[in-house]
């Protein structure tokens, strides 16, 4: 029987980079995916492609009201969320503190933490309410591991997400109440190629891509399959005694200073 059988699997920021390969994956491996996604031709053209199984749902994770009605579309379908992978983000605009943009900085703020922090709420709702556990893997950071200069936004977004993670791993590691326990984890991904790091935009700054490179100890790119591989595994049956774990995925970025 394949790992995620009949589970039902939300994937936020599902239709690109890494998100989209996660999905991809679950649903290979048997999963009834859901993916929130904003750009509802992609969500559409996605779903249609991979077919029964997958089902896009509109949402916008930095519209707190959408996250509750997608949520609710959830229960009202599935009765029921055993997987989730919180992985829609954006990175900020270059620039030091001082020059940094405050309504950039809010932008970064409402989707990468807000966004986090209402799915996290509802999907920990609907995993209590069900009292059959469950596991979430949220998405940090190398950045938010080991803090970068220009992307005072997105550093911190990302340690807040490790800091929700903890918290919530913490809260619900004997389950509540007669439920089973509710795992929560994220993964911190080194520079990954496809997404962010798109062919365009590698090659419009060499000089970026280059340093991306330089900064891991693999001196190398990792692919977003590599990322879906540790994703897969903390959502798994594989992982049952791993919560509260902010996973470097970083082809050694965060092993030390070289
Ligand atoms: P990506 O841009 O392909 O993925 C982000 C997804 O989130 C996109 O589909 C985007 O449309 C979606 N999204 C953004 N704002 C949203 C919103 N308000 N509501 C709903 N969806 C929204 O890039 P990616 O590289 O696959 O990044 C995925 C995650 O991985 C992000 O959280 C990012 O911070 C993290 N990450 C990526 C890298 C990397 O090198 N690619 C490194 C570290 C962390």
């Amino acid at each position: 029987m394949s790992a995620f059988n009949n589970k039902v699997c939300l994937v936020t920021g599902g239709t690109s980079g890494i998100g989209r390969r996660v999905s991809e994956r679950l649903w290979e491996d048997g999963a009834q995916v859901i993916v929130f996604g904003r750009d509802v031709n992609k969500g559409e053209q996605m779903a249609n492609s991979l077919g029964r199984g997958c089902h896009f749902m509109p949402c916008d994770v930095a519209d707190p009201e959408q996250i509750a009605r997608a949520f609710k579309d959830i229960e009202d379908t599935y009765g029921r969320l055993d997987c989730a992978f919180n992985n829609a983000g954006i990175t900020a605009q270059y620039a030091s503190v001082a020059d940094s943009c405050p309504d950039n900085w809010q932008q970064v703020i409402n989707i990468n933490v807000n966004g986090t922090y209402h799915c996290l709420r509802h999907e920990l709702g609907l995993m209590l309410k069900t009292g059959e556990g469950g596991a979430i893997v949220n998405t940090s950071s190398c950045a938010g591991v080991m803090p970068i200069g220009g992307q005072v936004a997105y550093v911190a977004s990302k340690q807040a997400i490790n800091a929700m993670t903890q918290v919530a791993s913490i809260e619900y590691a004997e389950g509540a109440g007669a439920g089973r326990p509710i795992r929560v984890n994220a993964v911190a991904p080194g520079p990954i190629l496809g997404g962010m790091n798109s062919n365009e935009r590698l090659k419009a700054s060499p000089k970026n891509t280059q340093r991306k490179i330089d900064v891991t100890a693999m001196k190398r790119f990792g692919t977003a399959d590599e990322v879906a591989n540790a994703v897969l595994w903390l959502l798994s049956e594989q992982s049952t005694y791993v919560t509260g774990i902010v996973m470097p995925i970083d082809g050694g970025y965060a092993a030390g200073k070289f």
